[in-house]
């Protein structure tokens, strides 16, 4: 009898503690001011948009129209044969081989606009295709993907064989086109080993395809991805462990203009 009785105490104690602290709390939270949630450091920099697609203050551009300057042949470092436009783009040379970026990039933004030939040739893959290779390894793909039916993880704005796109975005052939994607990259420890995934968010004209999609790895055509610091995908059988920014020769006129990064 005694024992309930001391349980009894004993719980009613415990209420009265847990409706003290809880209401303490509330308490607290209305005793709150609207200020000490406010907070003001470190202030953004300011950062001055462009008009839709344009550059903003802080971007790097990569290219405006004006020429090659910040582009090379992907394995032989050579000038680009690619075709300058006069519409400030430039269009794939057919086995002239990819270009890639002279610099290298970490975790990035990117803006870019492609276009794929309005003259209709090819079927599947053979239509249209280029792509986007991030430090030269990772590949969203470009391919011309209205009423192009092909594997659902290679059509137009795929993770390439990693991630089928949430919506065929794409606009008909011969129409400019968009990406604005955030590129993270992967982290390696000292003997290269991965620790840390990188991931991908991708917008394709304006609409997300990808929400910030885990990087399996390499996107290679055959095989699986892979994860060692220094692979590259078998497109790149070269040697080459630079980690640029890359744009695909397949074979395509896929055109491009207006590309720019922010470093993150
Ligand atoms: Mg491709």
């Amino acid at each position: 009898m005694a024992t309930i009785y001391l349980n009894n105490k004993i719980l009613l104690m415990k209420t009265f503690l847990f409706l003290l602290f809880t209401t303490s709390l509330l308490y607290a939270q209305e005793k709150m001011k609207p200020e000490e949630t406010e907070v003001w450091e470190p202030e953004p920099v300011v950062v001055t948009p462009g008009d839709y697609g344009t550059p903003p203050s802080d971007a790097i551009v990569l290219f405006d129209g004006t020429d090659f300057s910040n582009w090379q042949h992907e394995h032989t470092q050579e000038p680009v044969q690619w075709t300058l436009n006069s519409d400030q783009s430039m269009t794939v040379k057919p086995g002239s081989g990819s270009i890639d970026t002279i610099e290298e990039h970490g975790s990035i933004q990117l803006h870019l606009e492609w276009k794929t030939p309005e003259v209709v040739k090819g079927a599947g893959q053979l239509r249209g295709n280029s792509g986007v290779f991030f430090q030269r390894r990772y590949e969203v793909q470009v391919l011309d993907s209205y009423n192009n039916r092909t594997y659902s993880n290679g059509q137009a704005s795929a993770v390439y064989k990693q991630y089928i796109p949430l919506v065929n975005a794409t606009q008909p052939p011969g129409i400019w086109q968009s990406y604005d994607i955030i590129f993270i990259e992967p982290k390696y420890d000292s003997v290269g080993k991965q620790i840390e995934a990188g991931s991908l968010t991708v917008f394709l004209n304006g609409i997300l395809v990808h929400n910030n999609v885990e990087i399996l790895g390499t996107t290679n055509y055959t095989g699986l991805p892979q994860n060692k610091k220094d692979d590259v995908g078998d497109c790149c059988s070269s040697k080459n462990k630079r980690r640029s920014l890359m744009l695909q020769d397949h074979g395509d006129l896929v055109s491009f203009r207006n590309i720019w990064i922010r470093k993150l």
